[in-house]
């Protein structure tokens, strides 16, 4: 699996990994003050209680770094 250690806490649910595991890079954004959030966050910092929808990371990455727990 990818990357659950790290994400589980901003994230309600398991939608991010869900996607993941599709081999798709999610985040979340405010529909109410348009801002973008990655990690994908559960609430707005901005504007609580806020009104969010997940959108699919577009394009290509650089992978900067990764851990493996065994
Ligand atoms: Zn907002």
């Amino acid at each position: 699996m990818l990357g659950t250690v790290s994400f589980t806490k901003t994230t309600r649910g398991n939608d991010f990994i869900d996607h993941l595991e599709k081999g798709k890079v999610i985040y979340t954004h405010c529909k109410t003050c348009h801002a973008d959030f990655f990690p994908p966050r559960a609430d707005c910092r901005g504007c609580l209680p806020s009104d969010r929808e997940w959108r699919e990371v577009l394009g290509a990455g650089k992978l900067v770094s990764y851990s493996q727990l065994q």
